[in-house]
């Protein structure tokens, strides 16, 4: 699975966090927006609606406002769709959150009308929803509510169930794994939504639109802008019949256990991104949030579901960490990985730097989950749209973990060592 990933440094201000109106401008925004396509990108937005964003549960801050906005897309159609204002940059150009979870933005020259709804934000209820995913996507599409997900899908109803269970099962362990009184996860605040195409060639002509050349490469992917995961049917082939059962699709699915894990990996972010374990609109270290996804992604198709356990070590990513390990890290590794993003932008050494941000996360669960947590947290709870130098990440990791790297480089590799025994 090769995920591209950006990252784009903002710096940090001096700015009150308050400030609504942002030193950037839309532009910069908007790039962030147009790349933040990917399992894991990041982008700049901001103001009071943030906060709402990140956990009204918890905070029991109010909704923010819902706008009408009239505006003309980058194809020159204009829209008109209701929405909450996330982000005014200093040049007039917003960011909207619709009440499906995109967020669109328009510069000033694209914006008509901007006009206050007198209610708050609210998500699409499903029948709105419903209705607005087939009008997308078209009458070959169903569109079918869990527990937690929206699963507008072209494969059969079978295949559709089959992923609602295993969506629904990683929600429910997931959210018991990592909820405590002190830090309670949320709930989804916008809707989770699944888009699943019925075989490989349709998923891959929507997906170029989005991804380009990476769609060749991949599986599938969440989207931070969009909140939505785009999957397809894994058990399709050509001239091949549908799966008529569940032991029928995983006796399918065994021949891919790798793009299983990629179904998974997508899932384990948008419903981390949703209940309050990362910040969608934060600086959230890559290796932070790759590491939570790998550290979950592991499929075990002798389950119904497809996915049973977890922190059972992953295979593929202990086998490439133990090669990186062995024949090409620096010792400067860590601190790499910890303060900065650039080794997800490099093609070449990708599969190694997701192997140690695999490797890294599973040692530190495994080894120190209190203080994993205190980071997770830490990092969550930052203010949106402010980005950190690499010094300030390195800072902010020493400040739970300690600040001898050194030492616990070794106690990693040592550990490392011992279970791949
Ligand atoms: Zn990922």
């Amino acid at each position: 699975m090769l995920e591209i990933v950006f990252s784009f440094l903002c710096r940090k201000t001096d700015m009150a966090w308050r400030d609504l109106k942002f030193a950037l401008s839309l532009l910069s925004v908007r790039s962030f927006l147009r790349t933040a396509v990917f399992c894991m990108s990041l982008f700049c937005l901001s103001d009071g609606g943030l906060v709402w964003a990140q956990g009204l549960t918890k905070t029991e801050k109010t909704a923010p406002p819902l706008f009408e906005f009239t505006f003309t897309d980058d194809q020159k159609r204009e829209q008109t769709i209701e929405a909450a204002q996330i982000l005014q940059a200093q040049d007039g150009g917003v960011v909207m959150l619709t009440r499906d979870g995109r967020l669109l933005t328009a510069t000033p020259a694209q914006l008509k009308s901007k006009r206050s709804l007198d209610r708050e934000f609210t998500p699409l209820d499903a029948s709105e929803l419903e209705k607005q995913l087939k009008a997308e996507f078209g009458d070959d599409f169903t569109v079918t509510q869990t527990k937690h997900f929206t699963i507008c899908s072209q494969a059969g109803k079978r295949y559709t169930q089959w992923c609602g269970y295993l969506f629904e099962r990683l929600y429910m362990v997931l959210h018991n794994y990592w909820d405590d009184k002190a830090h309670p996860l949320h709930d989804p605040e916008v809707p989770l939504i699944a888009v699943i195409f019925k075989d490989r060639a349709n998923f891959e002509q929507y997906a170029s639109q989005i991804l380009g050349d990476g769609a060749s490469a991949t599986h599938g992917f969440y989207s931070i802008q969009s909140n939505r995961m785009v999957l397809y049917d894994l058990t399709a082939a050509p001239n091949e019949r549908p799966a008529y059962t569940d032991a029928d699709i995983l006796f399918k699915l065994r021949k891919s256990p790798f793009n299983v894990a990629t179904v998974i990996h997508e899932c384990t972010h948008q419903i981390a991104f949703n209940v309050g374990l990362h910040t969608r609109f934060a600086d959230n270290p890559l290796w932070l949030t790759e590491g939570m996804a790998t550290y979950f992604e592991t499929p075990d198709l002798k389950s119904k579901t497809g996915w049973r356990t977890v922190g059972k070590p992953n295979p593929w990513r202990l086998r490439q960490f133990q090669d990186y390990a062995r024949s090409r890290r620096t010792a400067d590794s860590l601190q790499t990985l910890i303060s900065s993003d650039q080794r997800f932008q490099n093609a070449e050494s990708l599969l190694d730097t997701y192997a140690e941000a695999w490797a890294f996360s599973y040692f530190l669960i495994k080894t120190k989950r209190r203080l994993y947590e205190e980071y997770l947290h830490l990092i969550g709870s930052r203010q949106p749209l402010i980005w950190s130098t690499p010094a300030e990440r390195l800072k902010d990791f020493q400040s739970v973990f300690g600040e001898d790297l050194n030492q616990l480089d070794q106690q990693f590799l040592r550990y490392m060592r011992q279970i791949s025994r």
